[in-house]
């Protein structure tokens, strides 16, 4: 069932926006919306590293904000539009923006993980 480690890694953005195995790219990674499976069903990668990845959080939050506050800043200057239209457009856009962004950015940042083998930090003391 495990493959050998192919010579050469996937583009680590390839695989995070098609939301595959950092290492063989065929294989899903998640299992739900957002949790990670425990090993990858194609090459047998052991994605236990993966569970703990809540980075993506901080840059939906910056990207997010960037798109909905420059839209709502141009819609604003272009249309005056009454605040409830702000409401009616920018809540929903929020949340189906930041729903969307979730999955690839997560798998994105868990295949540059891999690809760099990034960890949290240890004391070699
Ligand atoms: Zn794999």
């Amino acid at each position: 069932m495990n493959e050998p480690v192919p010579e050469r890694l996937p583009s680590p953005f390839a695989t995070g926006l098609a939301c595959r195995c950092p290492r063989c790219g065929e294989g899903p990674l998640f299992q739900g919306f957002l949790k990670p499976v425990q090993r990858c069903e194609s090459c047998g990668l052991d994605l236990s590293f993966a569970a703990g990845t809540e980075g993506p959080a901080v840059f939906i939050i910056l990207i997010v904000g960037f798109v909905i506050v420059g839209a709502a800043a141009v819609v604003e200057a272009m249309f005056h539009p009454p605040p409830f239209v702000h409401l009616l457009l920018w809540i929903p856009a929020t949340i189906i923006l930041s729903l969307l962004l979730l999955r690839p950015l997560k798998a994105t940042m868990v295949a540059l993980q891999y690809h760099h083998d990034a960890g949290e930090g240890r004391s070699d003391v």
